[in-house]
């Protein structure tokens, strides 16, 4: 069975560490699939979903924030600002999130603050559609 090592690695620390057969990300520029033998590559991650299958075959879900994809040698590694498995979100903490941005989003603003709530908004968004995929 091809499988190829992998590690998540957000500001809390390391948050998967082991092997994986098949690895979906929210790539920039859509979602994309990563499997054994992938070409080298360095490519930004936008805040959303990242899916993964161990090597028991068991597909996993996690939110992650923005962030940063490197593959080499048959070794991934993955650097983003925030990870949650869906048992891990605070639904009441993302929802006051949520509504927070939205507020805020309402006044007058200068781009600087605009984007940082556009981005508060997009990150409490993909925990709260992470949470609704899982209850499915
Ligand atoms: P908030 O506005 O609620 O603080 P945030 O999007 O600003 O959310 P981040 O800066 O992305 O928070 O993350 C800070 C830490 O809090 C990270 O460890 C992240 O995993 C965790 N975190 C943020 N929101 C939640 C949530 N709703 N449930 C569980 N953990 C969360």
């Amino acid at each position: 069975m091809k499988t190829f090592a992998a590690q998540i690695i957000s500001s809390d620390g390391m948050f998967y560490f082991g092997r994986l057969k098949d690895l979906i990300i929210p790539a920039v520029d859509g979602e994309m699939g990563v499997l054994p033998g992938h070409e080298e590559m360095i490519i930004a991650l936008n805040e959303g979903i990242i899916r993964y299958q161990d090597s028991k075959e068991e597909w996993h879900k996690a939110a992650i924030g923005p962030g940063v994809i490197q593959f080499a040698n048959n070794r991934c590694t993955i650097v983003v600002d925030s990870a949650e498995r869906p048992e891990d979100i605070d639904v009441n903490r993302a929802l006051a999130a949520k509504q927070r941005a939205e507020d805020k989003l309402q006044q007058k603003l200068s781009e600087r603050e605009y984007k940082l709530l556009q981005a508060s908004l997009a990150r409490a968004l993909t925990r709260l559609k992470l949470l609704n995929q899982d209850r499915q």
